[in-house]
């Protein structure tokens, strides 16, 4: 016969507790949420500090420090459980360190901001580049493409005025990464939106409708839609102040290879591309075309992928601002569990090509 032993409850009101298990697993969630003593040896701690679990019956739960304080405990030094939660001061050095480089003319050594951020250099820039996605420079540079961009955009004041707003100390050191960053001279960019001239052409393929642009640097838009109509109209809201002209017959040369690579992306588009985002983007969008045809990767791998894996839901919008359908394989990113997800084309056709490619 064999004996069913009932399970004994523990004997200390510590095991009791029901935050006793989230001590055991020295859980992050409960981080600031409580706090224990030890009796033995007078501190208090973090429910996830490294240090080895005494005794439960020398061990009390305390809401928090205060409490733990008047119950005569001082804190640990080694979790210091009285400092704002470590994620919290992450954060928080990165938020300083973003203002700092804001507000500075010249991008700050690496140096200077780790000093100020009281950590060493390659501290600081792994923990920089796991919240932000970005390096400090690649940050820096971004911020000013940001305010040129919106400067120029609402069309205020002159070109120049624009560029000593964003911090530049002289309009030349701006004109010679002007190209980089505006991908084109600001004068151009001001009167003519992203590009002076723009071709393009609607055609018919197997996901219905598909409208192929270019500018003089390359293909710069591929649409999929069930409405001709609207992918001028969406073309015309992407390139506002372009001017744009219907293609003609070399250009439905070029419209046909895009066509082509459509219905069998494995070949490849031997066409150069005009690619613009933000150096964030454009770091996604290049993780997205080193995904092979026939393959999917999720929003986390592609965050893995470009060493950000923080930014999982800015890797999901600068899908989302993807213009360069196909070309651009937006559609080989799943949801880790496999789910489709959102696609901006219409996750019938993102299915469609991803049927297509594993062939
Ligand atoms: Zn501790």
């Amino acid at each position: 016969m064999n004996l069913i032993i009932a399970k004994s409850q523990p004997a200390t009101p510590a095991e009791r507790d029901p935050r006793w298990t989230a001590l055991v697993n020295r859980d992050p969630a409960f981080d600031g949420k409580f706090v224990y003593s030890v009796k033995t040896t007078g501190v208090y701690c973090r429910p996830t500090c490294p240090s080895r679990l005494a005794k439960p019956e020398n061990i009390a739960f305390h809401a928090d420090c205060t409490e733990a304080e008047r119950a005569g405990f001082r804190p640990c030094l080694r979790c210091r459980p009285n400092d704002a939660p470590l994620a919290e001061r992450h954060a928080a050095i990165v938020a300083e360190a973003c203002r700092r480089i804001e507000a500075s003319e010249e991008l700050p050594m690496l140096d200077a901001l780790a000093k100020a951020a009281g950590i060493s250099p390659y501290h600081f820039h792994r923990l920089f580049k796991s919240i932000t996605g970005l390096t400090p420079k690649a940050y820096g540079a971004a911020h000013r493409t940001r305010r040129i961009r919106d400067h120029l955009a609402e069309g205020k004041g002159s070109v120049t005025e624009a560029i000593y707003d964003a911090g530049f100390s002289s309009s030349s050191r701006f004109y010679e990464t002007s190209n980089k960053v505006l991908g084109m001279t600001p004068s151009a960019f001001r009167a003519g939106g992203v590009e002076a001239e723009i071709k393009f052409a609607v055609a018919e393929c197997s996901l219905g409708a598909i409208l192929v642009a270019a500018s003089g640097k390359g293909v710069c838009a591929i649409f999929l839609g069930d409405d001709p109509d609207q992918l001028v109209r969406d073309l015309q809201d992407r390139f506002p102040k372009a001017n744009l002209i219907g293609g003609n017959t070399e250009f439905e040369a070029l419209v046909a290879k895009v066509v082509g690579f459509v219905e069998a992306p494995a070949i490849g588009l031997d066409l150069p591309l005009d690619v613009r985002g933000t150096a964030f983007q454009e770091r996604v969008w290049q993780a997205l075309r080193d995904i092979p045809a026939g393959e999917t990767a999720s929003y986390t791998d592609i965050a893995t992928r470009i060493g950000a894996p923080k930014a999982v839901r800015a890797v999901a919008q600068a899908c989302a601002a993807n213009t360069l359908a196909v070309a651009i394989p937006c559609h080989r990113v799943v949801r880790q569990d496999g789910n489709l997800s959102g696609y901006r084309w219409g996750v019938e056709r993102k299915r469609a090509l991803l049927t297509k490619e594993r062939g």
